[in-house]
């Protein structure tokens, strides 16, 4: 429980989940290939960062319910629903826009989690394998 609350942590700081290391953004949208602490590679697989969509896409949602309930409490029963409307189309551009460098990092943390790399595989979550090496990359490397 301890390690989930700290790599979740992690992610939420824009920081390695698994060793904690920063500056893993070179800018806003750019995200290092490797972590520069513990080697840890974060695009493991084709259509890795479909997970951090998803996390986007939910905070998205749930900061657009949040808006759009809280605007309707606030000036029910004359809702402008105009303005309203203008305000949850803002939300659902601006926030995933923000939110894209926090989206990969606590979708890595999550990864991290569900693979427990923090415990085993640390060597193969270097070089992207969670499973059983086949061979030894090393050693047909020049
Ligand atoms: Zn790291």
């Amino acid at each position: 429980m301890r390690s989930a609350v700290r790599a979740l942590g992690r992610g939420l700081l824009k920081r390695c989940p698994r060793c904690g290391h920063g500056r893993l953004f070179r800018r806003y949208f750019g995200l290092v290939p490797r972590c520069p602490g513990c080697g840890l590679r974060f695009e493991r697989e084709e259509g890795y960062w479909v997970g951090a969509m998803i996390v986007n896409i939910a905070v998205t949602e749930l900061t657009f319910g949040i808006v759009l309930v809280a605007g309707i409490l606030l000036w029910w029963p004359d809702v402008p629903w105009a303005a309203l409307t203008v305000v949850a189309v803002a939300v659902n551009a601006i926030v995933p826009v923000v939110f894209y460098p926090w989206s990969k990092t606590i979708w890595m943390a999550l990864d991290v989690l569900l693979h427990r790399m923090d415990v085993r595989d640390k060597d193969a979550a270097g070089d992207g394998h969670a499973g059983p090496r086949v061979f030894d990359r090393k050693t047909i490397r020049p």
